[in-house]
């Protein structure tokens, strides 16, 4: 019997971001950006709702300038008036230390509060407006991210790693330079905040970069030279499915490593393309990788020249819609019922295996065989579906299952 390895996660110290917490032990936490003017209230309020309806656990919001800072708060209370109380983090750049002062309604209203060393400011000012952001988390109780990102990387730092890199007698590559300048402003600028006061507890760190194996390697150094939090994202990840991909790709490896505490997908919408797709993305990895649950799995095959219609590819996405558009008030109604397992299969060859491993599967009819579809329910087939009512009945079956598995407390999982 081969066994799978547990996933052992890199310890890290808990954060509270607005009661959701983050490392420590926790489950991964799945995170997203609005993308709308956080000036436009209306706008935003709407996004957020969205976001955090589609799974998102925390959203961060862009807060540029002072109409900005001034919208925070309404949002928030807009937001609670909606029952929706998901904690919102701030992004700043260049300005977070004067926004934060002048706009303290919205100093409070932030869950976190997220800081690039890279852009808070040059030369002399830099560390003076970074301990006045820190300033304000100390006053107002917020953790606050410490987000290094290969765009803005601290030039002070990257040149005197250079310098010290040229010294060296066998120097390290351009790429490995850029990659420890990154590790180091994160972890030196967290070294400030703690000088400051500001636990371990409330400091995350992250260090983004666009290129999959740059980011593990920058990961696996902060995981190793440090026990804060970490918040993992492929920057800049791209359009579609390379996007899609290159996320996954990079998450997905640091993550089955036990590295990653929140994820986010920085996934770049196609025109009309909904914001929440991020968060799906995340959801899906973490679902896939076994770390989490949000909603019940479809496993469909693929399809080959041996089904030659497109019936069982229809049955697949109209059960897995059906599944998410139930979710809301299934999670309420049937606790556990996220783990769920249903396959929809094409034919004879895998489909009865393969429905057999689910907790519920069909095998529909491939080309040239008998026009029947065997059901199977916790491992047995318990019936045989024909004619034209296949879809609607196998909905019926799987609406069924749940209210009596999920439903009255008993567990037919645990008698199969
Ligand atoms: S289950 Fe049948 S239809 Fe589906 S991919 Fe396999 S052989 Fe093809």
């Amino acid at each position: 019997m081969v066994a799978l390895a547990e996933v052992t996660r890199h310890p890290t110290h808990g954060v509270d971001v607005g009661g959701v917490r983050v490392g420590g032990g926790a489950p991964v936490v799945v995170q997203s950006m609005t993308n709308t003017d956080t000036a436009d209230i209306d706008a935003s309020v709407r996004q957020v709702r969205e976001l955090a309806e589609a799974g998102s656990e925390i959203v961060r919001m862009t807060v540029n300038n002072d109409a900005a800072a001034a919208a925070v708060p309404h949002i928030r209370d807009r937001l609670m008036a909606l029952g929706v109380d998901v904690p919102l983090a701030g992004c700043f750049h260049y300005n977070g230390h004067k926004l934060l002062k002048d706009h303290p309604a919205c100093a409070e209203a932030l869950a976190k509060y997220r800081i690039n060393p890279g852009n808070v400011g040059f030369r002399e000012k830099r560390d003076r407006q970074f301990e006045m952001i820190i300033e304000r988390a100390l006053e107002y109780g917020k953790p606050v991210r410490i987000g290094t990102n290969w765009g803005s990387l601290d030039q002070e730092l990257s040149q005197a790693l250079m310098d010290e890199n040229a010294a060296r007698a066998e120097p390290w590559e351009a790429d490995a330079v850029m990659r420890e300048a990154l590790v180091r402003s994160a972890l030196d600028s967290a070294a400030k905040a703690e000088a400051m006061g500001l636990g371990a507890e409330r400091i995350i760190l992250s260090a983004k970069v666009s290129r999959v194996p740059d980011l593990i390697a920058v990961y696996r150094a902060l995981a190793q030279r440090s026990s804060y939090a970490l918040h993992l994202g492929l920057t800049e990840a791209g359009m579609g499915a390379k996007g899609i991909v290159a996320t996954t790709a990079a998450l997905s490896t640091l993550l089955q490593q036990g590295i990653g505490d929140t994820i986010r997908a920085s996934l770049t919408p196609r025109p009309g393309e909904a914001r929440t797709v991020e968060v799906q993305v995340c959801q899906e990895i973490l679902q896939s990788l076994g770390l989490r649950a949000f909603t019940p799995q479809v496993s469909a095959c693929p399809g080959c020249g041996r089904t030659t219609s497109t019936f069982f590819q229809e049955l697949a996405d109209r059960i897995e819609g059906y599944l998410k558009a139930q979710m809301p008030v299934w999670k309420a109604r049937y606790p556990g019922v996220e783990d769920l397992k249903v396959a929809v299969m094409g034919c004879i060859v895998n489909g009865p295996g393969e429905s057999k491993h689910a907790d519920i599967g069909i095998s529909l009819p491939g080309t040239g065989e008998q026009p029947a579809a065997p059901v199977f329910i916790d491992g047995e087939k318990r019936l045989t579906l024909r004619g034209d009512r296949i879809a609607e009945e196998f909905q019926a079956i799987v609406e069924t299952y749940v209210a009596e598995r999920f439903g009255d407390g008993v567990d037919r999982s645990a008698a199969s």
